[in-house]
């Protein structure tokens, strides 16, 4: 394929803490408008992925590109400028702030040019959040919202600044059945006006759902790559999930 397809690419990232290695190494690529699963039993370094990524956390080696540009070992402002949006696996919201409100913050990343795009920054996090179905509680406080509601608004937040990778660190914790139908429904939708996703999960059928690739993380090494269906019967991720 073209290279201009990959929009992340990850080399030999590597992470330790004291003599732990939670990252040992780890490849991956993103390609363009695919919606890519980061999964791994828990301890295997996908949160220290996250946090390196998204410019939280130093590595201790390996190379990073987003967007065809190095971003190794950037401060998170600046690869949020460039377009990398997150959400948090506990969601970081201003509780006392109108939906609304919220989702214009994402809006207005730095090097999103609103004024060319006509839009202005509330106008697109209105888009968002009709987006997201929550425009009939654009004036509501976040935290008067249920939970599942919440994690809407936090994609929302991601989804106005326009995102060149939209990173969702476990967007089905703590959703019910219903509420993770409607994510699988909104990861589809995403997917379809051409967002490029990559995603931290726990929930299995919801990956199978979405997933175009997944990447499994054991131990801090990547053990497996590939289409769901390769992935998932792969004996090495078989086992690692066994121990669970
Ligand atoms: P996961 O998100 O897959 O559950 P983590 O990335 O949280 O895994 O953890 C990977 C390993 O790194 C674990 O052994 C964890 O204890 C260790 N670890 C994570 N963060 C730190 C830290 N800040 N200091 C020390 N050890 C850490």
């Amino acid at each position: 394929g073209d290279p201009g397809d990959v929009v992340l690419e990850v080399r030999n990232l590597a992470k330790t803490f004291g003599g732990l290695k939670a990252l040992d190494s780890v490849d991956l690529e993103v390609r363009r408008n695919t919606i890519h699963a980061l999964i791994g039993p828990n301890g295997s370094g996908k949160t220290t992925f996250v946090n390196v990524l998204s410019g939280l956390y130093r590595p201790s080696g390996g190379r990073i590109r987003f967007g065809g540009r190095d971003a190794t070992a950037r401060a998170p402002h600046v690869l949020s400028g460039r377009g990398l949006a997150r959400t948090f696996q506990n969601i970081r919201l201003f509780r006392s702030m109108t939906c609304l409100d919220n989702v214009m913050v994402g809006a207005q990343r730095p090097g999103n040019d609103l004024s060319a795009e006509g839009g202005g920054v509330e106008a697109r996090a209105l888009s968002a959040l009709d987006f997201v179905g929550l425009l009939d509680r654009a004036d509501a406080l976040v935290g008067d919202l249920p939970y599942g509601h919440q994690r809407k608004v936090e994609i929302a937040r991601a989804l106005a600044a326009d995102p060149a990778l939209l990173l969702l660190d476990e967007p089905a914790a703590g959703l019910n059945t219903t509420e993770k139908g409607q994510l699988v429904e909104l990861l589809r939708r995403l997917k379809g006006l051409g967002l490029t996703i990559l995603i931290i999960e726990h929930d299995m059928p919801l990956v199978e759902a979405v997933a175009d690739q997944i990447t499994v993380l054991n131990f801090g090494q990547r053990i497996s790559d590939g289409t769901p269906a390769e992935v998932l019967r792969d004996p090495a991720v078989v086992t690692a999930y066994l121990g669970e």
